[in-house]
């Protein structure tokens, strides 16, 4: 007989650094967490190297059963999380392009647990797959469908491990199946997505072809006319590069509010020291969230609830209310005092007469990732 999966490790391979977290999964409970920085770059030469400093750290363990890695872009090849063999391999291989900067790196860390962890499964968890049963109505582009054929231009959405975790653990608290459950999930971080579920899939996301699109974030500009980067482009003598470090680096939140990072807590201090730009970003940031939800709403035919998840949604109460704020159309109100109290646990921060409630539901990507290698190898 096969043995149970036990102790499952997460590995978040990054260009310059490796996370990880090991899970014994009877009660999914986390047992060690790490980070190696400085990979390339000072640190271990490369990440074979970061991960024997991981298996020091831990103590040379023999007992991990699984291994499960957070892998940036499936495109439309991996619509579910997979184990990964040669063939997976090759197949990985051929995505790099669409994450020139991450997926080396995902992909890295895959190869040195194979090489490390001898016999050892693992499996690849993607940030697209969740959002993979999107209708075409919503994940193509209006433009010559030629760019979709030849280069995959489409929209793939990110976040993907976290709205799918929330969406099960929201379906839990609702007492509903997940076939069942109409959401609009929000995981509202430095990078931020919304998610429209319908019947516990997800049929829309905000972020598109790349994690640009969508809502104001941290440094990122979200949602802009095409046009207007053209003419900024064209006016400064741009390359792709360039524009591209613009919107992604150094717009959004930062660039409105003056506050470098774009940090929410920052912009939140600055606004109630009367600085205007702080305050014109936090609307602009609220304004663009409320927006989106309207819109999912209709998209899934009315939620069952709407979920604020990621380091602004679990945390930011003054976030919260300015968002929760703007639903009242919805037949929504914010509860002040539980909003006000909020902070990294599960909470309705609507009113009960409220007509859709919104809840604070901290997400777990990494327990996500370690459930799905369980359920791939298992
Ligand atoms: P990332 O996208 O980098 O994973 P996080 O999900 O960690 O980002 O979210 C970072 C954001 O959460 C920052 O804007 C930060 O200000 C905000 N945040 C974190 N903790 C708090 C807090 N206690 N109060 C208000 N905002 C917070």
């Amino acid at each position: 007989m096969k043995k149970a999966i036990e102790k499952v490790l997460v590995v978040n391979s990054g260009s310059s650094s490796l996370k990880y977290q090991l899970f014994d999964m009877k009660s999914e409970k986390r047992l060690a967490k790490g980070l190696v920085e400085r990979i390339g770059a000072g640190g271990p030469a490369n990440h074979a190297e970061a991960l024997k400093q991981v298996v020091a750290d831990l103590g040379n363990p023999k007992d991990i059963d699984a291994i499960g890695h957070r892998v940036l872009h499936g495109a439309e090849v991996f619509k579910d999380s997979v184990k990964v063999d040669a063939k997976v391999m090759a197949k990985l291989k051929k995505l790099v392009k669409f994450g020139p900067l991450h997926m080396p790196a995902n992909l890295g860390g895959i190869e040195a647990c194979q090489k490390i962890f001898k016999g050892v499964g693992n499996v690849a968890v993607f940030d697209t797959a969740f959002h993979q049963t999107m209708p075409d109505c919503a994940a193509m582009y209006a433009i010559d469908e030629k760019y979709y054929k030849k280069m995959g231009i489409r929209k793939y959405g990110f976040h993907g491990t976290s709205h799918k975790f929330i969406t099960q653990e929201a379906a839990k608290l609702l007492k509903k199946p997940l076939s069942k459950v109409n959401l609009v999930t929000c995981h509202l971080g430095n990078g931020s997505s919304l998610a429209a579920v319908k019947g516990g899939e997800c049929v829309d996301t905000s972020m598109g072809l790349t994690p640009l699109a969508g809502l104001v974030m941290g440094t990122r500009c979200g949602d802009i006319d095409a046009a207007a980067v053209l003419s900024i482009m064209e006016e400064e003598k741009k390359t792709p590069a360039e524009m591209d470090k613009l919107l992604n680096k150094q717009s959004g939140l930062q660039a409105i509010s003056g506050v470098a990072g774009g940090d929410m807590r920052d912009i939140c201090t600055k606004a109630a020291q009367g600085c205007k730009k702080a305050e014109l970003a936090l609307e602009m940031w609220a304004y663009r969230v409320a927006l989106y939800i309207g819109a999912y709403n209709t998209v899934v035919g009315g939620a069952d609830a709407i979920i604020l998840t990621g380091g602004i949604g679990e945390n930011s109460a003054e976030g919260r209310e300015r968002v929760v704020n703007r639903l009242g159309a919805l037949g929504i109100k914010l509860d002040k005092k539980v909003n006000a109290k909020t902070r990294g646990v599960v909470a309705t921060i609507s009113t009960k007469d409220s007509k859709i409630p919104v809840i604070v539901l901290p997400t777990n990507e990494e327990l996500m990732i370690a459930k799905d290698t369980v359920r791939i190898l298992g």
